[in-house]
């Protein structure tokens, strides 16, 4: 039969949607605060049960989370959270270090709000560390200070391409977290590399350039080892 009248749309339900993403958004936010550890089974009618929602609606939220990345499905197994994998957290690494030190590189000819900004997110990121904020948060104001020294360069494509490498870190950040408890005891050196970029020293074995390697270098060493990826 083929439609002779303009669908009225009536099937649609925005209330649904909002419930789908609600569901996602919480579990999201588990996994971000290290509350449901990698290989944790997602169970439908568990998680319907506990969060007073359909089955359907738990089953469209988790399909959500597989396309993120942050939850895998597996013939009879079904979806649970995803385990990061060595090979993704060195080759991140390996992009954010390309994209930053370029950025640090910059840093010469940038202007003062780029600056600033880096000033800014440094500021943010080391006082939600002093007064303890969720893992969530930690992590979201550490990575954007790494974001800060890419937006350094001026390009937005390169700083679209840190936040998807950023996003694939989260994960892996969050089981850290859950392991290790002073996982941002590091905080001190960030204000190292930006006192090195305000006193203009980017170059040799000291200076900003060599610290943000060692800095991303150490980053990785420590996600691989707490999580034993090899
Ligand atoms: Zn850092």
């Amino acid at each position: 039969m083929t439609p002779t009248t303009t669908p009225d749309f009536t099937g649609l339900s925005v209330e649904h949607a909002s419930t789908v993403e609600r569901v996602a958004a919480e579990l999201r936010r588990a996994v971000f605060e290290g509350e449901l550890e990698s290989g944790t089974p997602l169970r439908e009618i568990a998680l319907a049960e506990s969060l007073g929602v359909s089955r359907p609606t738990v089953r469209e939220a988790l399909t959500v989370l597989v396309a993120e990345g942050l939850a895998t499905r597996e013939p009879h197994r079904g979806v649970s959270v995803a385990t990061p994998q060595a090979d993704s957290v060195r080759d991140v690494c390996r992009a954010r270090w390309v994209l930053e030190g370029a950025g640090v590189r910059a840093w010469g000819d940038a202007d003062d709000v780029r600056r600033d900004r880096v000033r800014a997110t440094l500021v943010d990121y080391t006082s939600a560390v002093r007064e303890g904020g969720s893992y969530e948060e930690l992590n979201d104001k550490h990575l954007a200070f790494h974001v800060s020294l890419v937006e350094l360069t001026g390009s937005p494509r390169l700083v679209q391409m840190a936040e998807t490498l950023m996003d694939e870190l989260r994960l892996a950040l969050a089981q850290v977290d859950r392991i290790r408890r002073n996982a941002h005891d590091q905080a001190d050196s960030h204000e190292g590399l930006v006192r090195l970029l305000e006193a203009g020293r980017i170059d040799g074995d000291d200076g900003a350039y060599e610290f943000l390697r060692r800095h991303i270098d150490d980053a990785e060493d420590e996600i691989i080892e707490a999580l034993e990826l090899t």
